[in-house]
């Protein structure tokens, strides 16, 4: 199935059923990020379903930030914001807009609730509503402002509006019922006073809508026909459709899916930024951040975000997807797409002792076996080489079929090597092989038919440029970080060696010209992405995912 061919589940039930029977005749959605954090991938599920069907049933998807809160909302948020919804490939067009632009149009709305007596402002304060709302087996008792006149609350919310009250000495509320199961819709706060300036609105505005309040009148503003919210917000449709019914304007549908989670993983914007401001990770950006932001960093395409959304779906209950699943879908795709490339992160110096010191060669290496109208490239060949460290063993273990004392491999494009002499320093660290090479297995098959078992990736030395390369875990141990010791916070679910950081790697000189966000793999080793943030002329390599599915043992340790 093609990304914008549909994919059959509940909503699209509902949108089929809607648009047979005239309820509408196009549909509208919207994307209603807060701009209080960078966008996750929990986000690049809401925005693929959002944008995905808008296109797929060739309606429209606004973007709209819900910045109804002037405390924790930053012009930066908006930027990256928009940079991410960009990269992942959709586009909103013209249709940007901002709650805060329908602040004048949501006072005139709770001024004519006001005056249908369906609001009334209150001087309770905010532990005193509490108190009053009661529990779920406990119904909810009456404030003693509930009863004021139309003209004193239209009075009192003026006055509110001008700023002439304290902040948290009185609230709008809705006159629901105080007796209703539903805690929501016992009277529920639509305005507070807040003297604090908004990023757009500045300083105009002292009384700032609450989410309940102004989530479904702007989706009503703007035509938005399905509403489409995560789970949580179930208890509160009845309240969405309150205020729509009772204003008698446009009534949006919400619609709940269930969010995403994702193994060994944060997904909330508040805890993400305590990651950051806390230093526990380099930044929003950082690789090992589930953000858009920090898997693009580590080298996750568009493409592959967008297939991840598609193949998890949408339904009504909620799970955890395992981060393997994830890796899975970047790791097929960089599987057809990727450059193959040799780099060699922990190397071990080896001399080919009958290959003459003044002779190199250039041998040819295939580009993509998955794709080969890729072509091939010239890899160096001279008398020293580095191989990976633990390509070698000194007393060789059971199935171990690569290089020790007296055997012989295959190298990569290149000869079959034997390895004859272990040097090691004053320690007893080996530093280095000697071996020969055999020139009659030039491509890497003997003439006499004898047998290797083991194939090496490996770089000429003289010709070898330096690299970092980053190696990552999840960031969690823990597969739901949220479960910790009594006292603890998540942070105590913490990997301590989500990074390794590698500074002496070796790689093959065709990767000079290599650009920050190019992709390789680097055979036997991983999928790996040049990081965007050079720090020097050395190039640091991201590894985005290793070659195979790890998680089935990682899974099972951590059972
Ligand atoms: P967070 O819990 O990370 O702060 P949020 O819901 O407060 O998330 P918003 O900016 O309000 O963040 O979210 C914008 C949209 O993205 C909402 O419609 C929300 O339902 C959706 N969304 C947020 N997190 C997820 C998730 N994990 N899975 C699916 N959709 C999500
Ligand atoms: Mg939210």
């Amino acid at each position: 199935m093609s990304e914008t061919e549909k994919r059959k589940n509940f909503i699209t039930e509902i949108i089929d059923k809607d648009l047979a029977s005239g309820k509408c005749k196009k549909i509208q959605t919207r994307f209603p990020p807060e701009p209080n954090g960078y966008l996750h991938i929990g986000h690049a599920k809401s925005i693929c379903l959002n944008f995905g069907l808008a296109k797929s049933y060739n309606g429209l998807c606004n973007l709209r930030f819900d910045d109804t809160n002037p405390s924790k909302e930053e012009s930066e948020y908006v930027k990256s914001i928009k940079e991410d919804i960009k990269w992942l490939g959709f586009d909103w067009g013209r249709r940007e807009y901002y709650a805060s632009d329908y602040f004048d149009k949501l006072y005139t709305y709770a001024v004519e609730l006001i005056k249908k007596e369906k609001a009334y402002v209150c001087g309770l304060t905010l532990d005193q509503i509490r108190e009053f709302r009661g529990t779920l087996t406990k119904p909810g008792k009456d404030s003693p402002y509930r009863t004021r006149s139309v003209e004193q609350n239209l009075e009192l919310f003026e006055k509110m509006k001008k700023g002439e009250f304290l902040e948290g000495s009185k609230v709008l509320r809705a006159k629901t019922d105080m007796a209703s199961p539903n805690l929501n819709l016992r009277d529920p706060v639509m305005y507070r006073i807040l003297k604090q300036a908004h990023h757009r609105t500045t300083d105009r505005w002292c009384i700032y809508p609450t989410y309940d309040w102004a989530h479904g009148l702007c989706d009503s503003i703007e035509g938005i026909t399905h509403s489409l919210c995560t789970l949580e917000f179930e208890n509160h449709r009845p309240l969405y459709d309150w205020f729509l019914k009772e204003l008698g304007v446009f009534c949006s549908q919400q619609i709940e899916f269930a969010r995403l989670n994702l193994s060994h993983t944060i997904l909330s914007k508040r805890k993400l930024l305590y990651l950051v401001e806390e230093g526990y990770v380099e930044g929003w950006d950082d690789p090992r951040m589930p953000t858009l932001s920090g898997l693009k960093r580590r080298g996750y395409t568009p493409s592959s975000i967008r297939k991840f959304c598609d193949q998890i779906g949408v339904a009504k209950f909620n799970s955890i997807v395992e981060l393997g699943v994830l890796e899975n879908s970047i790791r097929n795709e960089l599987n057809k797409t990727a450059p193959r490339v040799m780099g060699v992160l922990n190397p071990l110096k080896v001399t080919i002792t009958n290959y003459p010191e003044d002779k190199q060669e250039e041998l040819e290496a295939v580009n993509n076996p998955e794709n080969l109208d890729e072509g091939t490239r010239k890899v160096p060949f001279s008398n020293r080489l580095y191989i990976e460290r633990d390509d070698f063993m000194e007393e060789p273990v059971k199935k171990f079929y690569r290089l020790a004392l007296g055997r012989e491999v295959r190298l990569r494009y290149a000869y079959f090597i034997r390895c004859n002499q272990v040097i090691k320093d004053s320690q007893g660290r080996v530093i280095e092989l000697k071996c020969s090479y055999d020139p009659e297995t030039k491509g890497g098959a003997a003439p006499d038919g004898r047998k290797v078992k083991g194939t090496l990736h490996w770089v000429s030395a003289k010709h070898a440029k330096d690299a970092s390369i980053r190696l990552y875990q999840p960031l969690f141990i823990k597969r739901n970080p949220n479960q910790t010791e009594a006292g603890k916070d998540f942070t105590s679910n913490l990997n301590p060696d989500s990074v390794k950081i590698i500074q002496d790697a070796k790689i093959e000189p065709s990767l000079k010209n290599a650009k920050p966000g190019d992709r390789f793999q680097f055979e036997r080793k991983g999928y790996f992405c040049v990081d965007s943030k050079l720090e020097s002329e050395k190039l640091i390599f991201n590894r985005i995912v290793s070659l195979r599915d790890t998680w089935a043992k990682i899974k099972k340790k951590n059972k």
